[in-house]
Formats: C-alpha cells, sequence, structure tokens
C-alpha cells in the first residue's frame, strides 16, 4: 500500500505544489510515491526532500488521458490507496477520468488533510468560500490539492528513483500550442503573494504601480472583476467566484471592497493586508491587517521601503 502524489512542474521548476502534497502525504500514510512527468533529477530530488520515498518518472507528454492512463498504472503497481493531484487546471483536467479508472471517490479543491490512508478526512471550501465542508472519505481517493494551502517540511530518508514505461494509450485529444496572453509575470495560483488592485485604482494608468510593487516582492499581480470589466486589466488577472482562485501567504488588496464574490478567490489567504480609504469597507472583516488611507500615497511608499529591505 502507499499514497500517490502526482507532481507538477513548469520548465525546470518544480512547482511548489508538488512538495506541498508530497509534506501533506507523509501525514496520512507511507510510503510516499510521485509520480514526475517529464521531470529532471534536481526536480525529483526536491520531491524526495519534501517527504517522497520513491519518485517515478515517465516520459509521457501532457495529454489528459496519457496522464490518467500512466497515473492509474503506477497507482496499481504501488497498490497506492489514495492519489493526491494539485487543483490546477492540469490536475482538474485528469482527477475524473484517473478516479473512473480507479474506481475511486475524487474530492476537488482541498485544503486540510487528515486522517489515515484507509479513512482521510478532508476540509475543502464550499458556497464560493463561504463555509467549509469536512468530509470523510474511504480509499481509493483522488484529491486535488488547493496551491499554497499545506505547508511544505523538510523531510530526509531512503531515496529510490525509478522509471516506469506505462503507455499512455488511446489518445484522441492533445495540447497543440498554448499562446500565452503574458498577463502576470508571476503565476497567480502558484504566487506566495499576491498585489491585487480593483475600482480605487481609478483606471489602466495605475495597474503599472502596483506591478512595481509586485515586481519588488515577486509577487503576482491580481484585480477584481470592478477593474477587468472596466477593461483597465486582462480577465487573466481577475480573482473571485468568476475568476481565479488564490491562497497565498500574503494577499496585498488594494482600493478593493471585498464583495462577497472576491472574497471567494483569496479568503483562504493566509495573510490579508488590505489598503483602502473606506474604513467601513467589508474587506477589513477578513483582513490581517488594514490601512485606511489613500491607496495613491501608501502603495508607493510600501514599494520604495521594500526595495530599501529587499533590494
Ligand atoms: C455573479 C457574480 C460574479 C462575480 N464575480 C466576481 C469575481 O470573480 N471577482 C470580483 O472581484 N468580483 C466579482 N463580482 C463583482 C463583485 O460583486 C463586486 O462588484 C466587485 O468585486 C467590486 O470590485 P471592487 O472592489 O474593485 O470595486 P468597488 O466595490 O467599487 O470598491 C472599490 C473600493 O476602492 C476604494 N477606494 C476608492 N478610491 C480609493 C483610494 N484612492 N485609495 C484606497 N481605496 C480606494 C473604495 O473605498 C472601495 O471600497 C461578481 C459579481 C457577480 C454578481
Amino acid at each position: 500500500m502507499s499514497i500517490l502524489v502526482v507532481a507538477e512542474t513548469k520548465g525546470d521548476a518544480l512547482k511548489k505544489i508538488s512538495k506541498e502534497m508530497v509534506s501533506a502525504a507523509r501525514n496520512i500514510g507511507k510510503p510516499v510515491v510521485a509520480l514526475l512527468f517529464n521531470g529532471t533529477d534536481a526536480q525529483a530530488k526536491d520531491l524526495f526532500s519534501a517527504g517522497a520515498d520513491t519518485v517515478v518518472k515517465s516520459s509521457v507528454s501532457y495529454s489528459s488521458q496519457g496522464y490518467a492512463a500512466v497515473a492509474a498504472a503506477v497507482a496499481v503497481q504501488k497498490q497506492a490507496k489514495v492519489v493526491l493531484l494539485p487543483h490546477s487546471i492540469q490536475g482538474k483536467d485528469f482527477a475524473g477520468r484517473l478516479a473512473v479508472k480507479l474506481n475511486a471517490t475524487v474530492v476537488a479543491d482541498v485544503v486540510g488533510l487528515k486522517g489515515s490512508m484507509d479513512l482521510i478526512e478532508l476540509r475543502k471550501p464550499v458556497y464560493s468560500g463561504k463555509a467549509y465542508a469536512t468530509i470523510r472519505v474511504k480509499s481509493p481517493a483522488v484529491i486535488t490539492v488547493r496551491p499554497n494551502s499545506q505547508e511544505v517540511v523538510s523531510y530526509s530518508g531512503p531515496e529510490t528513483l525509478e522509471t516506469t514505461d506505462a503507455a499512455e494509450g488511446n489518445v484522441s485529444a492533445r495540447l497543440a500550442d498554448i499562446d500565452a496572453s503574458g498577463g502576470s509575470k508571476v503565476q497567480l495560483p502558484d504566487a506566495s503573494i499576491v498585489v491585487a488592485g480593483g475600482r480605487g485604482l481609478k483606471g489602466p494608468e495605475n495597474f503599472p504601480m502596483l506591478q512595481e510593487l509586485c515586481d519588488v516582492l515577486g509577487a503576482a499581480l491580481g484585480s477584481s472583476r470592478a477593474a477587468v470589466d472596466a477593461g483597465w486589466i486582462s480577465h487573466s488577472t481577475q480573482v473571485g467566484q468568476t475568476g481565479k482562485t488564490v491562497a497565498p501567504n500574503c494577499y496585498i488588496a488594494c482600493g478593493i471592497s471585498g464583495a462577497i464574490q472576491h472574497l471567494a478567490g483569496m479568503g483562504s489567504s493566509k495573510y490579508i493586508v488590505a489598503i483602502n480609504k473606506d474604513a467601513d469597507a467589508p474587506i477589513f472583516k477578513v483582513a490581517t491587517y488594514g490601512i485606511v488611507d489613500d491607496l495613491f500615497q501608501v502603495v508607493p511608499v510600501l514599494t520604495s521601503e521594500f526595495k530599501k529591505v529587499l533590494g
């Protein structure tokens, strides 16, 4: 028996959620097996250092059917009772297909995991983040885990590196091309810091001011729907019920009132900093720190002070 984690990479980097899942898996059961598609030895090393006992490499390239076929074959071979995937576009794309192959329950967008491999207790946001549900699931189970929701814990133990020649099978749809829109320099769902702007920014000409703060902090740029609907910034930056869901360590909301539909996309951030000139704005109800002031005064000061500290 084992617990299988399907890792995700971006270029040469292992996505942080991959390490988060490996560390979380150790609390549920052992051994922890990580499946790494087209990964490097350095990425495998990162998985070991976060808690993997075994890393299985596959050279199959991405398709929903292909990844599901390989992950199912590895799960069967390793007798995995639970499979963890990132709650990313890719993970969501093949989680259902994989669950069907393994005759497993699928639970999506989980932020908390405890219990054992036989009976896992999962916590996940429901009703657009207005409440959390606790779900107890018997194995086999396929679970997608929200990025930035788990701690990465350092681990050192025996390391077994394997390769699998499990085939992708018949693939009827394959990703042909990605037309990157530009967008934020740091990807929103993976960012550990997000700086987001709303209608309080007053116009598109003021978003570069937020981007400058993002650059200093290594943060991703986000926005409210009001800013997107006004045509000030691309929809790819929208956070909320009809945009992206993020759970960074720190979310800095600038000129955002904190409507429930916006909170649905960022309410599980660890620290929320709100900058708003209206002390009664609802965002302050969820904020860890609040600055009641004009963002056009505050943001440049933050940028220059962080520059001094961070270089
Ligand atoms: C079905 C549905 C889905 C939706 N999905 C989303 C979604 O995914 N994401 C989303 O964000 N919204 C969504 N909305 C819209 C949501 O209800 C709000 O209208 C929107 O979030 C408001 O954006 P805002 O906070 O930028 O604007 P406002 O509510 O207008 O707030 C602007 C804030 O800026 C402050 N401000 C103004 N000037 C300054 C200044 N100089 N300095 C500091 N503060 C200042 C004001 O005090 C105010 O609090 C959805 C709505 C519906 C009905």
